[in-house]
């Protein structure tokens, strides 16, 4: 009988236990559910691919996408804080059960690489350097044309 005293307090105190699903419990701080991605801050450096060790990102620089097998996801958190430009977030729920297998595919915009983007803006800076020669040109031209008259 020296657990009777134990037993009468379980049975005046609340359940330790939920009624799940009726019941659910508030998510946690910094929770760790459904993986989702802000593409515009997205640089394509691969990271995120590199570092899950569930291999379930691919990151594809020159196309631009970012893709993501959600059912091997294991909620980690990984490529979430090894994000370089934290564009990698988590939602506080889980992803709902499926009955069907997705891909999450996201497109943006890839970052140009540096000598293209170099080469695209020397044509412009050159532009820019003659204009002013054009516009001297035609100051000097009504010169010219008096020098012409007075012969
Ligand atoms: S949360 Fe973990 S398992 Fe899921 S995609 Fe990120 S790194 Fe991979
Ligand atoms: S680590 Fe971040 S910036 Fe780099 S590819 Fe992944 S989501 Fe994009």
């Amino acid at each position: 009988m020296l657990f009777t005293p134990t037993v009468i307090k379980n049975l005046l105190k609340k359940p330790a236990t939920r009624l799940y699903p009726f019941t659910v419990r508030e998510p946690f701080p910094n929770y760790r559910g459904e993986l989702y991605i802000d593409i515009d801050g997205c640089i394509f450096c691969g990271t995120c691919s590199r570092k899950c060790p569930s291999q379930c990102i691919e990151v594809d620089k020159n196309e631009g996408t970012w893709t993501c097998n959600p059912h091997a996801c294991v909620y980690c958190g990984i490529c979430r804080d090894s994000c370089p430009t934290k564009c990698l977030h988590m939602k506080d729920v889980h992803r709902k059960p499926m009955t069907e297998r997705i891909m999450m595919v996201e497109k943006g915009e890839p970052p140009k690489p540096k000598k293209k983007a170099a080469a695209a803006e020397a044509p412009k800076a050159a532009d820019k350097k003659a204009e002013p020669a054009k516009a001297d040109d035609k100051k000097a031209e009504p010169a010219t044309a008096d020098k012409a008259k007075k012969k």
